[in-house]
């Protein structure tokens, strides 16, 4: 019999063990039983990986951009046809539905196919007659060796925010993967080989802070693309930019979704359902705070709470589910001491997630949980608990709930149902929000476009993904010439 295996870091275009000897079980978040043992690498294996990725650098540099292409548009084919699998390692590593997991692996795709487009994003531009007899140009070229660094709730499509389009622009990548869903990435590394990529262009190392800090130190490493939790990112904007190095930190996030008395309520019921509860709340696009304004809060909490409740809890990979585990027991045991404080400082909590029976039974599982009356200033409404945990604000007016939607610390995603174009535009005029939806629950840009979160939701310039990631991913030579 064998038993689970442990992987291994990808350097240099071979699968190598990693030097520490520490390593820690991956559970399956849905049984409890152990997928994989992930190791703890050291910065030795780091330095190694980016030293695998220097050499690399050197010659995929010089790689005729539509021959880059072509490779991008290989891997696009093989994960097409891999589209089952992919999606089921992420149910399996994630615990989120298998239906959420087909439309991850579906957004990492769009992330190659914008990619490929390398030969027209790597474009520079030049201006003939800047003065009599001379032109100026631009050029763009590749920053080196890139470092990236992402979370648990994204396995396949935060990875591909990072290193097709940062390969596609002639830079070399070490991807640090967590720790806690490892397994897809590995996977995702071995079909860019078979796709074409050379050794060391792309590279994983597996592990912890370990790993962050010796990517963040390294003078080989040029820039630091990190998505995660916002404390996490602040510490690895500081840090990065300390070493000299370009940064961009997508952080944690508290999302309102603002319901006005004119809204179709059938529509907006079922997208905050789905935007609140769907991925077990492990989204930084999630809706965690419902704002309902006027007369539409007692129909509209009554409504949100007989469809939570006929939500089906369980194996994301079983028929039917629509809520999985939260991704460990220390994020179970986290959320319901927030349903506590919660109801201790006078919420009125309406469904109890605690109480969930999810087939099974060794799953980290919470139920859909609701809290109505929820004042701003509890700790439920500032803090980004990311677990199927609604709070409902009751307000009467558009303006007050815009205010409170402003005051939390984060500013990634908002979302207003209505159907008034007045409402709307006022909403888009005077909301702290960088990705905004308007009768959709999760307004999540696609890859072309920015994913672009400020205040604590975001640290940095240059936004992960469209125009502003090949900005991240390159740099200019501007040239001024008399010939
Ligand atoms: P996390 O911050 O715990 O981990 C993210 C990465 O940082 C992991 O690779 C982890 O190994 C590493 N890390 C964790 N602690 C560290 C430390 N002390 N020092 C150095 N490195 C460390 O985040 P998570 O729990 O994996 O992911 C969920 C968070 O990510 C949520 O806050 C969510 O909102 C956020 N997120 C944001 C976006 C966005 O676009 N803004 C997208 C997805 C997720």
């Amino acid at each position: 019999m064998t038993g689970p295996q442990t992987l291994r870091n990808y350097i240099g275009g071979e699968w190598v063990e990693a030097t520490s000897g520490r390593t820690e079980a991956v559970p399956n978040p849905a049984t409890g039983e152990t997928l994989a043992i992930v190791p703890l690498s050291s910065k030795e294996d780091v330095n190694n990986a980016v030293a695998a990725a220097k050499a690399a650098f050197a010659q995929w540099k010089q790689v005729a951009v539509p021959r880059r292409a072509r490779i991008l548009f290989k891997y696009q084919q093989l994960l097409v046809e891999h589209w089952d699998e992919l999606a089921k390692l992420v149910t399996q590593e994630n615990g989120k539905s298998l239906g959420e997991a087909y439309g991850e692996v579906q957004r990492g795709i769009e992330c190659v196919e914008f990619a490929a487009g390398a030969p027209t994003l790597m474009m520079g531009s030049t201006l003939p007659d800047i003065a009599t007899g001379i032109e100026s140009n631009f050029h763009r070229y590749p920053v080196g060796v890139v470092g990236g660094i992402t979370p648990f709730n994204f396995p396949m499509m935060v990875p591909c925010w990072m290193y097709p389009l940062a390969i596609a622009c002639g830079n070399t990548f070490v991807l640090k993967p967590s720790e806690r869903t490892p397994v897809l990435a590995c996977r995702l590394a071995e079909l860019f080989t078979e796709a074409g990529l050379p050794a060391g262009v792309l590279n994983i190392v597996h592990g912890a802070h370990d790993v962050v800090n010796g990517l963040l130190e390294s003078p080989d490493v040029a820039a630091i693309s990190f998505v995660g939790s916002q404390p996490v990112a602040e510490y690895v904007y500081k840090t990065a930019a300390a070493h000299g190095k370009r940064v961009q930190a997508l952080a944690g996030a508290k999302n309102h979704s603002i319901v006005m008395p004119d809204a179709n309520l059938d529509l907006a019921v079922k997208e905050i359902i789905n935007a609140s509860f769907g991925s077990a709340g492990e989204r930084c696009m999630a809706t965690s705070v419902v704002v309902a304004v006027g007369n539409v809060a007692d129909e509209l909490v009554a409504r949100l709470t007989e469809a939570a409740k006929a939500i089906s809890i369980g194996n994301g990979l079983d028929e039917g589910v629509f809520l999985g585990p939260v991704i460990r027991d220390s994020a179970k045991a986290r959320t319901l001491s927030y349903i506590e404080a919660g109801e201790q400082e006078g919420a009125q909590l309406l469904l109890d997630g605690r109480q969930v029976e999810a087939a099974g039974g060794c799953g980290y599982f919470v139920g859909p949980t609701i809290f109505d009356n929820v004042k701003e200033g509890m700790k439920i409404w500032k803090d980004e608990i990311f677990a199927p945990v609604l709070s409902v604000v009751r307000v009467e007016t558009l303006d007050e709930a815009i205010e409170i939607a402003n005051r939390s610390e984060f500013a990634n995603g908002g979302v207003l149902f209505t159907d008034s174009a007045k409402a709307i535009r006022h909403y888009r005029e005077n909301i702290d929000a960088g990705m905004l939806g308007i009768n959709v629950g999760v307004p999540a840009p696609m890859a072309f476009f920015p994913f672009s979160g400020y205040k604590k939701s975001f640290y940095g310039d240059l936004h992960a993904n469209g125009k502003d990631g090949v900005e991240f991913y390159t740099r200019k030579k501007m040239m001024v010439a008399r010939y």
